[in-house]
């Protein structure tokens, strides 16, 4: 905290790791007599650039981007990019850290890195948005390759973004290297089940946690936040496996749909028109638009699952949701859910689970999007979509079993972050001091 006093949120995701792994290392002392927190915390690189670019009006615009290479003992740096006005270096750092131990507990070989700006896409022209993404790829090309650092995407950066910068990388880097990024679109190397990947992974995830439990989705009241790509896909498989979902939001307000969202209207309305949530009213009436996000967490619900965006759970919601009734929290977005909130939800014997481990999905598909790449095929949607499930079956198990191994048995969030340390801690004790 002394060193970089003014990132609150990156030293929120420290702070919950670091109280998660105490009892590893009181166990094994060799993690801290090698250095392996100090190097932890401490990006491999932070590379921060500007970028300039032209509006629609001809005026000269400047953004300020960043990609954080945060650890690279297991794999090549894997992680999106954000962009939104919110980002700065210290909530990138905050996602990088996380993705090192996410990727970690997907058992596949990437390391953990993010980046972003805080450009805006809302508000600007397809044009704009194309003139913004190849001056950012202008700069971010020389930092990354298929086995040095593969971006994906994240908030604000979807499909359309991420096919602009891939027309730049390849443009520059004067092959086609489909391996160089994630999220691709289907006609150029992209892999099915991408895009539904994290919010299927965060179902499949939340059901198994639910199953050991003896409840499941079906029948059961669910509210999801957000109603971007997480929010959307976790809506599409809770519905499937029978969940009522009455609700989600996006960053001005929520809708309440007490006869079940239409999802249609909803992909409609986000995925395709690009407008607010607050449109879906006009076309079913009978549901009801609130202005203002967090008031979503007052609707009485079984199952919540937070796809938005990190701290948008506080611990009032927290209250709230508990009083109603709430057996089980999934995290879909990056910690959405304040450390104080997580903490009333384990006192209170409400089943969570960690982003960590719960929203592992979408990077999971992109590692396998990655394989296929350089096998130069493609599985099918079915194939995809087993081996996440599976894959999510294992960081369900894996993060049970840590949490049972270290007398925190049914705590999923320290059983994630231990068991995604030790892999990467065991490894850069391998390594050296590097
Ligand atoms: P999208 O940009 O597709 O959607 C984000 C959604 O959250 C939108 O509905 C947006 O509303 C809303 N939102 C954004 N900021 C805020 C805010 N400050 N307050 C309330 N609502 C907000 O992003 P994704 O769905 O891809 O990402 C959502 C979360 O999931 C993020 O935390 C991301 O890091 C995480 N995640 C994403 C993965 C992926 O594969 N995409 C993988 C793992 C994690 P609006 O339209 O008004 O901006």
């Amino acid at each position: 905290q002394k060193r970089d006093p003014h990132e609150p949120e990156f030293h929120q995701a420290v702070q919950e790791f670091l109280e998660s792994i105490t009892p590893v290392l009181t166990r094994h002392p060799q993690y801290m007599k090698h250095g392996i927190l100090e190097r932890l915390v401490e990006p491999e690189r932070s590379i921060s650039f500007r970028v300039p670019w032209v509006d629609d009006a001809g005026n000269t615009q400047v953004n300020r981007a960043f990609r954080i290479q945060f650890n690279s003992a297991i794999g090549p740096y894997k992680g999106g990019l954000r962009f939104h006005p919110s980002v700065y270096l210290g909530i990138i750092k905050f996602l990088g850290f996380e993705q090192i131990f996410k990727n970690s507990l997907t058992g596949l070989p990437m390391g953990g890195g993010k980046g972003g700006s805080d450009f805006d896409p809302k508000d600007k022209s397809d044009q704009e948005v194309m003139r913004f993404t190849q001056s950012f790829m202008t700069e971010l090309y020389r930092h990354i390759g298929q086995d040095t650092d593969v971006p994906a995407g994240d908030i604000g950066v979807g499909a359309r973004e991420i096919g602009y910068m891939f027309g730049q990388y390849k443009r520059i880097h004067g092959g086609h290297a489909a391996g160089v990024l994630t999220g691709k679109g289907l006609l150029y190397g992209g892999s099915l089940a991408r895009k539904e990947a994290t919010g299927y992974g965060c179902v499949y995830f939340v059901q198994e946690m639910l199953s050991s439990n003896g409840a499941s989705f079906k029948d059961s009241k669910v509210v999801i936040s957000g109603s971007g790509n997480v929010s959307i896909y976790a809506i599409e498989k809770a519905q499937q496996l029978g969940a009522h979902v009455i609700a989600c939001s996006d960053s001005n307000g929520y809708i309440h749909d007490p006869q079940g969202i239409n999802l249609a209207t909803v992909k409609r309305l986000k995925e395709t028109e690009r407008l607010r949530i607050s449109e879906y009213v006009k076309e079913h009436p009978h549901a009801e638009y609130v202005e203002g996000c967090s008031g979503i967490w007052s609707l009485p619900c079984d199952i919540a699952l937070p796809c938005a965006t990190q701290n948008e759970l506080d611990l009032e919601s927290a209250r709230t949701l508990i009083l109603n009734g709430v057996k089980a929290i999934g995290e879909g977005a990056n910690m959405p859910t304040t450390l104080q909130a997580v903490e009333l939800f384990l006192e209170n014997q409400v089943l969570f689970a960690p982003a960590k481990a719960a929203n592992a999905g979408g990077v999971a598909v992109s590692g396998l999007e990655m394989s296929q790449n350089s096998m130069r095929l493609s599985w099918t949607f079915e194939e995809v979509d087993e081996k996440l499930q599976v894959i999510m079956k294992n960081i369900y198990s894996s993060t049970v079993q840590a949490a049972e191994d270290y007398g925190v048995a049914g705590n999923l969030v320290a059983g994630a972050n231990i068991a995604g340390f030790l892999k990467v801690a065991d490894t850069m004790l391998a390594q050296g001091i590097v």
